[in-house]
């Protein structure tokens, strides 16, 4: 991979954005020695017709914490309401993970994804990156400044990625982890999703037979 770097933190609004966006590039990433960070930013309760609202969200932090140790990662859970407000309330959170972990790069998914939730949380990490750089918030640790901001694919393909990793080495890998999140593949054929998205990003961009795509933004500090 292009960029060398010893530590990646993913910030999630729901369990599963962070394997459908990035999983084959922290599959290889591990590899490599890289250490991982999973940070799942809103509460997955929700009523469902099958089950109530404490079923749904047990199954799904079940199913988080399933894919953070096939990762090796460390994970947390800020515990967010459903659409969230940006404001320090949740900024605040983030910069204290971004202090404590000290990554090299952050991974969101792309801040102008169809998915509102997406949008929210991407534009509360993209102020989180740049307060945890700042002189300031002491109670959420030592300053420390991210080298750079990747947004993935979401619900909606990126519209200008700049940048590519050939996952064709891993996507067995990738569908495997995915399908620990049986939960959501139930409802939906996600896997076929994201693999096809995938395949279209291999091919047309010469990528490999699968390819993750995703927006750099060498991040400035104002
Ligand atoms: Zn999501």
């Amino acid at each position: 991979m292009k960029n060398k770097f010893k530590r990646l933190i993913f910030f999630s609004a729901h369990p599963d954005d962070e394997v459908a966006g990035a999983g084959g590039l922290m599959l290889k990433a591990l590899k490599q020695g890289v250490r991982i960070k999973l940070v799942l930013c809103i509460d997955p309760a929700e009523p469902r017709f099958e089950w109530d609202e404490e079923t749904e969200r047990n199954r799904r932090l079940d199913e988080f914490k399933i894919v953070a140790d096939r990762l090796k990662a460390k994970w947390s859970y800020l515990n967010f309401p459903h659409y969230p407000e940006i404001n320090y309330t949740t900024i605040l959170p983030c910069v204290k993970e971004i202090r404590e972990f000290r990554p090299e790069i952050v991974i969101i998914l792309q801040e102008n994804d169809y998915h509102t939730e997406h949008q929210i949380v991407a534009r509360i990490v993209k102020r989180a990156v740049w307060h945890a750089g700042r002189n300031a918030f002491p109670d959420c640790g030592r300053p420390h400044l991210v080298r750079e901001i990747w947004e993935s694919d979401g619900d909606r393909p990126l519209f200008d990625p700049n940048y590519f990793v050939d996952i064709s080495d891993v996507i067995s890998e990738k569908r495997k982890l995915f399908l620990a999140y049986g939960s959501q593949q139930k409802r939906k054929d996600l896997i076929s999703a994201i693999e096809g998205l995938n395949r279209f990003r291999g091919i047309m961009y010469k990528k490999g037979k699968f390819a993750e795509a995703f927006k750099i933004t060498h991040f400035f500090y104002g």
